[in-house]
């Protein structure tokens, strides 16, 4: 049987770098095997539901090259629409498949109905977690005359629909990743499958929608470890093939607590808000929780598709070094087609007010070599505009400490007004026309090496250090660099 996989997030907003990784192993498990990868929306909680968030995290997805072509997709408009042959997609528009799948396991009394008021269960919950240390339903309702429950349910009474876990069994499943996990039944809940204003719960949804989609694996975050062993026991009832299940372990901040919101940037949409290229969030995301096997860092997404394994994820918590993705975005930077880097550097100018979006258009060949002379300073495309400034201003900060002392040297004072002719007399300011004319300069002044460079630099750009000058002049264009040693 081919592989089948799947990504299944609640719509609540946009893709935590989490849900990235997990639809990142799916989509590659998948490709290792030449199997399937869809995408399943997960909006049983209605009330967790946010306008937009399909669409954003969609569109995240596609950012992240991360593509399915089963399931929820955007069309060509950028509509949410369907592909596939075992839809719908979307959990809320399968109302009538769960209604349809809950009667025979009433029917069987695998599941019963519960009729306790929301007060009653508040009551009994924090009666057993004061007793037992953990709240759990007590099961007032499981051995109501199930003829006297249909009534009242046809009577219209409020009510919810619960699995009936049998006393005191353990329920076994093998983890791809966490081996053989065991957990007896006296230690869960009744779980609810159908909630009273009868939508399914993500219990219910998730098991009978990995049945119809022919799941054959299901990849999912470590948190839902917890409540596999009830989708276990639900397939039994039901008479149908568990699924294998791969729990990825939870992704920790530095401090090794779990990543979360309070932690900074946590979504896909912040990191290519910043301007962090989506090569460099996936292949830093692949090597939390996964290692090669060798010590290899750097890898595209084609070459992950044939390297992942999962039994290289390990169990414990992947760390999210900062540090670590700015390292490898610095490198996809360099990587990065000039074109591309420019299209994508050029809102970042316009939003810091340096240009206006026309203007870009217009001096699109100047941004570019911009863009060329800084990309070596970038982890990502948001510190442009703070390294860019030296560009657009029309004077120079002049930096306190050496370059300060630079900028009131002797050397400098020598060199300005040789530096003005020659720079005058320039025809082109191409890197073999300015290394020719600062060589017939430090023929002139005898100032060579750092005498030369330093002062050179701070009287164009304030600073002693920064990209190669050469470049620096070539983007500042002679018009500017004359103001600039004009003081
Ligand atoms: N809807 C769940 C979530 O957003 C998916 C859990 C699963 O993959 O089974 O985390």
């Amino acid at each position: 049987m081919s592989v089948r996989v799947r990504f299944a997030p609640s719509p609540t907003g946009f893709v935590h770098v989490g849900g990235l990784r997990t639809a990142l192993y799916n989509y590659l498990f998948a490709k290792v095997h030449g199997g399937t990868y869809l995408l399943r929306i997960e909006d049983t909680d209605q009330e967790r539901f946010v306008e937009g968030a399909i669409e954003n995290m969609l569109i995240s997805l596609n950012w992240a090259g991360i593509h399915h072509t089963e399931g929820v997709v955007l069309d060509e408009q950028g509509q949410v629409t369907e592909a596939g042959a075992k839809g719908p997609y979307i959990q809320s528009q399968r109302l009538d498949i769960y209604r349809s799948h809950i009667e025979p396991l009433l029917a069987s009394g695998h599941a019963y109905r519960c009729f306790c008021s929301k007060e009653r269960l508040e009551a009994v919950r924090e009666k057993e977690r004061l007793e037992k240390g953990t709240p759990r339903y007590d099961g007032h309702c499981r051995h109501l005359n199930s003829e006297e429950a249909e009534a009242r349910a046809r009577a219209g009474e409020s009510h919810v629909i619960r699995l009936m876990l049998p006393e005191n069994t353990d329920i076994q499943f093998d983890d791809l990743v966490r081996g053989n996990v065991s957990m007896n039944t006296d230690d869960l809940d009744d779980q609810v499958l159908i909630k009273s204003d009868g939508f399914p719960t993500y219990h219910f949804a998730v098991v009978v929608d990995d049945h119809l989609m022919e799941i054959t694996h299901v990849i999912r975050g470590e948190e839902w470890l917890a409540s596999t062993p009830k989708h276990v026991y639900l397939n039994q009832v039901m008479g149908w093939k568990t699924p294998t299940y791969v729990h990825l372990p939870n992704i920790l901040n530095t401090d090794r607590k779990k990543l979360s919101k309070r932690h900074g940037d946590v979504s896909a949409e912040d990191f290519r808000r910043k301007g962090y290229l989506p090569e460099a969030l996936v292949n830093f995301l692949a090597l939390v929780g996964w290692s090669p096997e060798d010590n290899k860092e750097l890898f595209t997404l084609e070459e992950l598709e044939e390297a992942f394994s999962i039994d290289r994820v390990s169990k414990s918590g992947g760390v999210f070094d900062i540090k670590k993705l700015n390292w490898m975005s610095a490198h996809y930077m360099r990587e990065a087609s000039l074109d591309r880097l420019t299209d994508l550097a050029i809102p970042h100018l316009t939003s810091a007010g340096f240009m206006s979006e026309q203007e870009a258009i217009e001096k699109k060949e100047w941004v570019s070599h911009l863009v060329e002379v800084l990309r070596d300073n970038l982890h990502y495309l948001e510190e442009l505009p703070e390294k860019a400034a030296v560009f657009f201003n029309d004077t120079i900060d002049v930096e306190a400490g050496e370059a300060a002392e630079w900028w009131e040297s002797e050397d400098l004072e020598a060199l300005r007004p040789v530096l003005i002719k020659t720079v005058e007399e320039l025809d082109s300011l191409e890197q073999s026309d300015i290394k020719q004319a600062f060589k017939a300069i430090q023929k002139e002044t005898g100032l060579k090496g750092p005498r030369f460079f330093k002062p050179v630099r701070v009287a164009l750009t304030g600073n002693v250090h920064g990209p190669d000058l050469m470049l620096v002049m070539k983007v500042l264009g002679k018009e500017t660099i004359l103001k600039r040693l004009t003081v």
